[in-house]
């Protein structure tokens, strides 16, 4: 009896809406297969209050909280301190606590990077990417893709000045060749390209019928092509693409990935990341 605790660890996240983020399914099944005494709570926080309830992390003793639409930039400003990547991103979604401080981080963009590796067999040194979209995956997508040696980026946006302002980023702040096409017309992707990633919301649930609108007779076999699209993970644009015999990587490996890098750094334990995808993978089946 004497070494029972039942003091709980406090992690989750904040955001407006909330409701329908799925995070908190993979991560309280990591801490219970772990045997964690840790709770993952989905909060609604309106703008105005961000400020507070970062100040709450400290007061509630918690050891620290994602960030997901709108907080993501925002809450640059109520941080002790940024890691140099979430600081080129401009964008933080996880944060920790440590003697009463406020560290921010981006695992977006390193959940993508690890999927790449572990299921797409591919590092980023030296390849020449296509992404479409210009959004907050998109920047932190590419921001580490460029940093791990990506040699150059195309990015594709409907949006000229986010298309623009992204490819601006990267040419400045990284050692990338980037540059813009704007998305106006079927697009046909280079043959000399190696990763293809669909990072726009096409394709998202409820959405599941629409796919990005590319010439996929212009996918070879050779490239590995990438949806960010984590419900459903067997995108329209997966599928088509797969009709060309390239392989694919989908969306799940990158949002499980990126929650076990907070996983990691709220319990210092490693993240069981299998029981983690298959908790989303139940949970999205629904
Ligand atoms: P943003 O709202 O920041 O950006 C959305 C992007 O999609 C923009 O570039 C937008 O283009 C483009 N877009 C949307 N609809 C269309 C369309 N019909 N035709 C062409 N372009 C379109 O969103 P995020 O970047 O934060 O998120 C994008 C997707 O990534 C979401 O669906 C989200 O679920 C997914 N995501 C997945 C993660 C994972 O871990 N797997 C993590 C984070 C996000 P424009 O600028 O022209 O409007």
């Amino acid at each position: 009896m004497a070494d029972k605790s039942y003091k709980a660890e406090l992690v989750g996240v904040y955001g407006c809406p909330v409701a329908e983020n799925p995070t908190v399914i993979m991560e309280e099944a990591g801490f219970k297969s772990l045997n964690l005494n840790y709770r993952y709570l989905t909060m609604e926080v309106k703008p105005e209050d961000l400020k507070a309830a970062m100040e709450s992390l400290k007061v509630l003793n918690m050891k620290g909280i994602n960030l997901t639409i709108p907080h993501k930039v925002e809450v640059l400003k109520y941080l002790d301190s940024v890691a140099a990547d979430a600081e080129i991103i401009g964008a933080v979604n996880t944060v920790y606590v440590k003697d009463g401080k406020l560290y921010g981080e981006n695992t977006d963009g390193k959940g993508f990077m690890i999927s790449l590796k572990e299921d797409g067999g591919l590092e980023a040194k030296g390849k020449k990417v296509v992404i479409f979209g210009a959004g907050g995956a998109a920047r932190a997508i590419t921001v580490e893709l460029a940093l791990a040696g990506a040699s150059h980026i195309i990015v594709i946006n409907r949006n000229e000045e986010r298309g623009l302002a992204l490819v601006k980023l990267l040419n400045d702040k990284t050692p990338v060749k980037a540059e813009f096409a704007v998305w106006d017309h079927i697009f046909k992707v280079p043959e000399d390209a190696d990763i293809v990633i669909n990072s726009t919301s096409i394709g998202l649930y409820p959405n599941i019928d629409e796919k990005p609108e590319i010439d996929y007779s212009t996918l070879k076999n050779h490239m590995l092509v990438c949806d960010v699209i984590p419900n459903p993970p067997q995108t329209a644009f997966l599928n088509e693409a797969q009709k060309y015999g390239v392989k694919t990587i989908d969306g799940l490996g990158m949002l499980v990935n990126q929650g076990a890098i907070g996983f990691k750094i709220w319990t210092g334990k490693d993240a069981p990341v299998n029981v983690m995808k298959e908790a989303l993978k139940k949970e999205f089946e629904v």
